[in-house]
């Protein structure tokens, strides 16, 4: 059953964000924003992640991006590590393991980090060559998974924290 704008902002009690109500294609849904506004190029989607609070991992703020020019795809996937194609998070690497490259540049890392893809069964580098700090550190893993891994659909239960939220919308056959 699909939740209706009105019911989800009584059932969570938090206030209509504004904008025109889009339905995502489940309760467990992390990509489709919730809220969009304008159309055509200037249409702009409401990210379902950074307006939960920081007690909840968002940053209980609204950031509407550029649906038109990917911007919302981009800040889904590169930001939050969310798979546009499943609406789930990537699975992480199956394994790790660190590599000494063979001709490191100055500024460049003597040793890498690499993670083993379930897809592809390729170990990637999962950080950068350069050795400088990077605001999100994971990026590098979601950009294999987002070329590699196809629509994966993992068991919500594995997912989610079974939190009170959880078992809200668990409560609706979501
Ligand atoms: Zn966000
Ligand atoms: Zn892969």
């Amino acid at each position: 059953m699909l939740i209706s704008s009105s019911l989800s902002c009584s059932l969570f009690t938090v206030k209509f964000p504004s904008g025109t109500y889009n339905v995502p294609r489940n309760a467990f849904d992390l990509y489709t924003p919730r809220m969009v506004k304008g159309k055509g190029k200037d249409k702009v989607g409401l990210c379902p992640i950074c307006i939960e609070s920081v007690k909840r991992g968002g940053e209980g703020k609204k950031v509407w991006l550029s649906m038109k020019f990917s911007a919302y795809n981009y800040h889904l996937q590169y930001r939050h590590g969310i798979s546009a194609s499943s609406g789930q998070p990537y699975l992480p690497p199956i394994a790790f393991r660190i590599t000494v490259r063979r001709f490191p540049q100055k500024t460049e890392k003597a040793v890498i980090k690499e993670g083993k893809c379930h897809q592809c069964k390729k170990w990637v580098a999962v950080e950068g060559v350069k050795d400088v700090e990077v605001k999100v550190k994971e990026m590098f893993w979601w950009k294999h998974a987002a070329s590699c891994h196809g629509p994966s659909n993992q068991d919500v239960r594995t997912i989610f924290e079974q939190d009170e939220y959880f078992q809200k919308l668990e409560g609706f056959g979501a």
